[in-house]
């Protein structure tokens, strides 16, 4: 039996949903949903200069389209709250004095002009450079003396001098860190805020927070945080750091600049660019699943209610995995086909009603464009892909941009207009409008005129979508209707070049 977990997703909202967070969250909501524990989301919202209102909205919308859900936080509540830092303030002063009662922090006093004076003449006699604890040893006569002129000051946490710092990763095992190395970090700052450090400490203790999984980049954090919840005289929670996500070809850390995938393709690095290229998000779900996991090592294709019961931090690998930019498109286009075909036209309609200029309600109620879907299924990648395929539909005329390419290849003009000729003649005539007949019709051309088939229907398709690639023929003829369809093939006859023209 595995004990329910607590686990929390902590942003701070500086900026746009990032890719890398997703994977974050995502890896805390698989742990909270496979153990049956909570996810809590906590907004980390103390570098006020930093925090955007739109970048929370913009990351509470991103949670909820990948289907993210939380249990406790933002818009949500839960009993452990509030989950906005910036209205905890209370608590975070509160611990900061307990521990300067307690002689594990000390209010230092000194100005920035001061700590850059230090800076200086440390570079100068080519000393370490950091905060030189100056504050940490004053006497009661001297500290009384600062606060008797009113100077303000920050809380500093006294971390041993000596010694070393170990600490368990579930994934990485132990790792310690020598105390020299580390600074008597800042904890409360002289306007009353806390610094990072210590909010996420009070914040993990008060939310019975039982493991913290988070990116990799925060694992040098953890030994000041040690000593902390030393100093509180609390237990750490589990840390568990989650693999680093590599550039796709493994040079450098995926930032905030989109990437490549190795056929060209633009891969953005921002949530809400994936909603809007047209990416589903139970395949962005199981593209995120990857990267650092595996269900079996094989499979690559698998939905959210089984990553959820094979989901373990045992499973989770330590070293750094690579953006598999290469597999998003594939595993996007998987997910499009596995889409019922009410299913599909819902999520296409903002797309094809932007791209189409015609609006949603039309096209649901559209039987054409529905009788074409099965078949745009199978060619696109994203749900923007779309509209190429059947804005032929919706034209009022087709424009044919390149009319050479109504000729196939080894047909004269010649033969190509007595083709269409044909064609417009027999398909005016037909009494039944529907796949089947169009096809019969057109296949009993072939024998009659001697043209093979694709001399007959490339023609066609040209003539009515204007390209050369296009859905299959007799489907765009059934949905495009019978006079549109002969209309075209007509007003096509006349754009045939001459041979070499
Ligand atoms: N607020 C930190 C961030 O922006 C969270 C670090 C943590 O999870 O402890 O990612």
């Amino acid at each position: 039996m595995t004990t329910p977990a607590r686990v929390r997703f902590a942003p701070s909202p500086t900026g746009f949903f990032h890719i890398g967070g997703a994977r974050t969250a995502l890896f805390n909501w698989l742990y909270a949903r496979h153990t049956g524990g909570q996810f809590i989301l906590r907004i980390e919202d103390t570098d006020r200069k930093r925090f955007h209102p739109e970048a929370l909205q913009d990351l509470l919308d991103g949670l909820r389209w990948l289907g993210l859900d939380w249990d406790e936080g933002p818009e949500v509540g839960g009993d452990y709250g509030p989950y906005l830092q910036s209205e905890r303030l209370a608590m975070y002063q509160h611990w900061a004095d307990w521990l300067i009662e307690q002689g594990h922090a000390y209010r230092c006093y000194c100005t920035a002009d001061e700590l850059a004076q230090m800076r200086d003449e440390q570079r100068a006699t080519k000393q370490k450079i950091g905060y030189d604890r100056r504050c940490r040893y004053l006497t009661a006569e001297e500290r009384a003396q600062k606060e008797a002129e009113g100077k303000s000051w920050v809380v500093r946490l006294a971390m041993p001098t000596d010694g070393v710092t170990t600490f368990h990763d579930a994934i990485r095992g132990d790792i310690t860190f020598d105390n020299k190395e580390m600074q008597d970090a800042v904890l409360l700052k002289s306007d009353g805020w806390p610094t990072y450090h210590l909010a996420v400490v009070v914040d993990d203790h008060f939310m019975e927070i039982s493991h913290v999984m988070r990116g990799n980049e925060w694992i040098a954090t953890v030994p000041l945080r040690w000593q902390l919840y030393k100093a509180l005289g609390w237990e750490p929670p589990i840390f568990v750091h989650l693999p680093l996500i590599l550039k796709p070809d493994g040079k450098g850390k995926l930032s905030k600049r989109a990437v490549r995938s190795p056929d060209g393709e633009l891969i953005p690095v921002f949530v809400h660019e994936y909603r809007e290229r047209g990416y589903l998000p139970d395949a962005v779900v199981n593209f995120l699943t990857g990267i650092g996991w595996a269900l079996d090592g094989e499979t690559e294709i698998y939905d959210r209610e089984t990553a959820i019961k094979a989901f373990s931090i045992r499973g989770i690998q330590a070293s750094p995995g690579r953006f598999p930019a290469d597999k998003l498109a594939w595993m996007n286009s998987v997910y499009i086909r596995k889409l019922s075909t009410d299913a599909l036209l819902e999520a296409l309609l903002p797309f094809l009603s932007t791209d189409l200029g015609v609006d949603e309600e039309t096209l649901r109620q559209d039987a054409r464009l529905r009788l074409l879907l099965p078949d745009v299924q199978e060619r696109i990648k994203k749900l923007s892909d779309a509209a190429p395929w059947v804005e032929f539909l919706y034209a009022d005329a087709i424009t044919i941009e390149n009319p050479k390419d109504l000729i196939p290849r080894k047909t004269t003009p010649e033969q190509t207009i007595a083709g269409l000729t044909r064609s417009a003649e027999l398909l005016a005539g037909l009494e039944t409008w529907d796949e089947a007949s169009i096809e019969a019709g057109l296949r009993d051309l072939v024998g009659e005129t001697g043209l093979k088939a694709g001399q007959i229907f490339s023609p066609i398709r040209t003539a009515i979508t204007g390209k050369r690639v296009a859905l299959p023929l007799f489907i765009s003829l059934a949905a495009l209707g019978q006079a549109a369809s002969v209309e075209r093939i007509r007003a096509a006859i006349s754009q045939v070049p001459a041979a070499d023209g």
